[in-house]
């Protein structure tokens, strides 16, 4: 005994644990100085531009055009001669093998669009390399299997392309976003006018070099940037049939107001407030990884976030202290290295707007928790962050904060539950976490949400239908489902 407690003092441990830097290299990555529009398989020339920038550092990245209504039509001219010229008449067959193939060269070159998926959005590495740029080419893939097998999806409806697709989509997940959206367009025959935002439209601009190398027919795709300006633009022009759109409920309002009793087709992603439930026999340690991914995943720049956490009354201690032990351990920095776990904050706008509404918890009487944490003196960031001693009224319980920011409230039976987790305007996802399955079926038959996850959250796969009820919109992108708003059963 006296032997190993000798031992056990002599033997050197390191006192302090924390990780050596990982950067990622960023030399895979060619900017162009400036970029134009990718209209019917051509670069046109931007009038004006503006600069885009790297979250982390501020850094310039390149010019951007600002694509005015005129070079809309012209995509949408490009667009419309595309879809009348071979591409909606081409058997499904062979449309899919263009879209195998952009998925495979979306795998091929993965590493350079994380980097600079990265680079321009923010996000950690670990999260572009692993979970956006995979999911994308999963998105080519799996749409590309439905190309030829429409007849089957839709039996004895006839199912045809419905022209042009205007589609908008926002800077959280800037590839997967366009992926979500062109795929399932391409794959019935449709062709697109798409507008990345305006932050992050470096990933959207390298999808034209992997158009070209997949030598897909000119103008199936279309690519113009700039701000709301473009989008509106979009949404305005008599020639296209569909909109797609995600993005915020109060934009996503105004396009349904513009395209009512155009006959133009519309679907819309729009915001959440999304529950997470935690009943008293869950996993504990496995909730709490649950909710860590919840809502500090991507920074909590997630339409889905689990942000607010209902707790059931008699583990509340128990879990919160296991919460903000977990916290500590989060790694929050170069968005571009391996070990970080919260990369920058998307831009000044959207930062602006978390410290807004963080300030507005601590003035309405919440509880704040932020764990000690060196943020770089440079670029946006902003310290994961809990409230807790929150009430239902609080504008941090109801509003979207689409940053790292968690709501805690509690409950006592599953009936409470429910009526607090549909104490929302919005309706896009939930989480229960609970050994009983059949309570799980309980309460996903009673969460008004469009996905409902169990002992796990934030999971994504290109086979399952994701939209929302309320105000989170409406349409399902994903699987079989997100094939229909882009076919017209008609005669
Ligand atoms: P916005 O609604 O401002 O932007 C979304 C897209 O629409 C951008 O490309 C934007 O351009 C464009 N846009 C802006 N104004 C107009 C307009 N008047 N007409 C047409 N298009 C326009 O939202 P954010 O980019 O700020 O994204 C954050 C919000 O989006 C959050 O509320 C979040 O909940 C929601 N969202 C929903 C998702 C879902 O799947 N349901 C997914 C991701 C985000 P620009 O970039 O220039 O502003």
């Amino acid at each position: 005994m006296a032997e190993l407690d000798r031992t056990r003092t002599e033997v050197d441990v390191p006192g302090d644990w924390t990780y050596a830097s990982a950067p990622e290299s960023r030399d895979i990555v060619r900017i162009a100085d400036s970029y134009g529009y990718y209209v019917g398989g051509e670069w046109l020339e931007p009038a004006e531009t503006y600069e885009t920038i790297a979250p982390r550092d501020e850094e310039p990245l390149a010019a951007i055009g600002q694509a005015t209504a005129e070079d809309v039509g012209r995509a949408v001219v490009a667009a419309r001669e595309a879809f009348a010229d071979g591409w909606s008449a081409l058997p499904g067959s062979e449309r899919a093998k263009y879209l195998f193939r952009i998925a495979r060269i979306l795998q091929e070159r993965s590493r350079e669009f994380a980097v600079l998926e990265s680079l321009n959005g923010g996000k950690p590495i670990k999260e572009s390399r692993d979970v956006d740029i995979p999911l994308a080419a999963a998105h080519f893939f799996y749409y590309a299997g439905w190309a030829d097998k429409l007849e089957y999806a839709f039996p004895n409806r006839r199912p045809r392309p419905v022209g042009v697709a205007g589609q908008i989509i926002p800077w959280n997940f800037p590839l997967l976003m366009l992926a979500w959206k062109i795929a399932p367009a391409l794959a019935c025959g449709n062709t697109v006018v798409l507008k990345p935002a305006e932050t992050t439209p470096l990933t959207a601009l390298l999808f034209c070099d992997v158009l070209r190398q997949a030598e897909l027919p000119a103008g199936v795709v279309n690519i113009v940037t700039g701000d709301g300006r473009t989008g509106a633009a979009i949404v305005e022009h008599e020639d296209i049939d569909k909109i797609a759109f995600t993005g915020s409920t109060e934009v996503g309002k105004a396009i349904q107001r513009h395209v009512a009793g155009t006959g133009k087709r519309l679907t819309l992603e729009l915001g959440g407030k999304a529950a997470n439930i935690v009943f008293d026999d869950a996993a504990l340690d496995q909730a709490v990884e649950g909710i860590v991914n919840g809502i500090y995943f991507n920074q909590g720049h997630v339409c889905c976030a689990g942000s607010r956490l209902f707790v059931q009354e008699s583990i509340y201690e128990p879990l919160v202290a296991k919460l903000e032990r977990r916290l500590t351990t989060l790694r929050v920095g170069d968005p571009l290295d391996k070990n970080t776990d919260v990369g920058a904050i998307n831009s000044a706008a959207q930062l602006e707007k978390i410290q807004e509404l963080v300030a507005s918890g601590i003035e309405e009487g919440a509880e704040i928790y932020q764990p000690p944490c060196v943020l770089p003196e440079k670029g946006y960031w902003f310290v994961p962050t809990v409230f807790t001693n929150v009430a239902q009224s609080y504008r941090i319980a109801q509003e979207e904060i689409f940053g790292p920011v968690l709501s805690v409230l509690t409950f006592r039976t599953p009936e409470e539950a429910v009526e607090k987790a549909n104490n929302t305007p919005y309706g896009l996802s939930a989480g229960v976490w609970t050994e009983k399955g059949s309570r799980i079926l309980w309460m996903a038959q009673r969460l008004r949400a469009g996905v409902v996850w169990a002992n796990t959250f934030n999971r994504f796969d290109p086979g399952s239908p994701f939209g929302g009820y309320k105000e989170s919109g409406f349409g399902r992108e994903g699987g079989r489902h997100g094939l229909e708003p882009y076919l017209r059963f008609d005669e």
